[in-house]
């Protein structure tokens, strides 16, 4: 729909005594978007609000000066999940990009991790945006300047939505995400699916998982092996998941990328590296020191922690003492 189009809706949903044109309201669409770089949809509400906020009910509209609305520059290390929904710009550079499933495919273009100096945070980029505008498909390395995106809250973890009102622009500065801003200890209760040895896309900046030899952008391709472990760690609070790179996955397993392929051979098995790395590793504690990237904790450094089960339980049992009359 283009922009007079949206300004006549508009008009239309308007009463008629407000006496707005559409060229009025396509005047104020056009500063919105224009000179305050804010999101088509935000603008078609900032401006009806105008109207109907001006509007006193008897015909009269009392000002229609034009409205400050623009987006805030947030940090993203400041991003809590009360921007969910927010429109807001934000810089950064791409760290990632995500492979993305099947099912994600028929709606996302991109998903990743974009970070400044105080944080990261994961970006979603439906197909529509980058049909609209083929620059808002990022690269990884490269430091954007994105104007309009949206907070996007899931699962008490906040996001960032690129939309097809949003600008983008290239920035030639890095930034460079703090390290570790996240610490926890607890328990492997999960090794979940896509963990072990797989297969990577070897076409330049692919990043899809290669699947029965098939690439979801290439088609039949050769393929990569590389480890990795999604797990899910409990801290005795709550469930966090924990992804393990393959760096971290050989040390932590023991297991290398060649003995890795030694055993998915012999089993003539894939999934038999998973299988042994999960017999290994449930049940174990470790103390895990990473970086939060919306759902995930990317884990720089681990510490296996050996958990003393009869102090720990005779100070449990001390910790009664003395309230046990009943027994006494
Ligand atoms: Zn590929």
């Amino acid at each position: 729909m283009t922009r007079r189009e949206k300004a006549q809706e508009l008009v239309e949903s308007l009463p008629d005594d407000i006496g707005a044109s559409v060229d009025d309201i396509e005047d104020s669409l056009d500063q919105l978007v224009d000179e305050f770089n804010v999101p088509i949809e935000e603008a078609v509400r900032s401006t009806r609000s105008k109207y109907m906020g001006d509007y006193d009910g008897d015909g009269e509209v009392t000002s229609s000066g034009p409205s400050s609305a623009q987006d805030e520059d947030v940090n993203i290390g400041d991003l809590t999940v009360d921007h969910d929904e927010e429109w807001m710009n934000i810089q950064g550079t791409v760290q990632q990009l995500f492979e993305l499933s099947e099912k994600q495919t028929s709606w996302i273009s991109q998903r990743g991790v974009i970070g400044d100096d105080t944080g990261t945070t994961i970006f979603t980029t439906p197909k529509e945006a980058v049909e609209e505008d083929p620059d808002l498909e990022l690269e990884k390395g490269q430091t954007y300047k994105l104007q309009g995106v949206v907070g996007d809250a899931h699962r008490g973890n906040i996001g960032v939505k690129i939309t097809s009102t949003t600008s983008g622009s290239t920035l030639d500065n890095a930034f460079t995400p703090p390290d570790n801003d996240t610490h926890l200890t607890g328990c492997i209760v999960d090794i979940q699916e896509g963990s072990g040895l797989i297969k990577r896309c070897p076409e330049d900046d692919c990043t899809y998982i290669v699947t029965n030899g098939n690439c979801q952008q290439h088609g039949s391709v050769e393929g990569d092996f590389d480890l990795r472990l999604k797990t899910i760690i409990d801290d005795g609070e709550q469930p966090h998941q924990v992804f393990f790179g393959r760096e971290a996955t050989e040390v932590l397993t023991g297991v290398s990328l060649d003995d890795a392929i030694t055993i998915a051979e012999d089993a003539v098995d894939t999934g038999a590296v998973a299988d042994e790395m999960e017999d290994m590793l449930l049940g174990r504690y470790y103390s895990i020191a990473g970086n939060k990237v919306g759902e995930y904790v990317i884990v720089n450094e681990f510490e296996r922690v050996n958990r003393d089960w009869a102090s720990e339980a005779r100070e449990l049992l001390d910790s009664f003492s003395g309230t046990d009359e009943v027994a006494a």
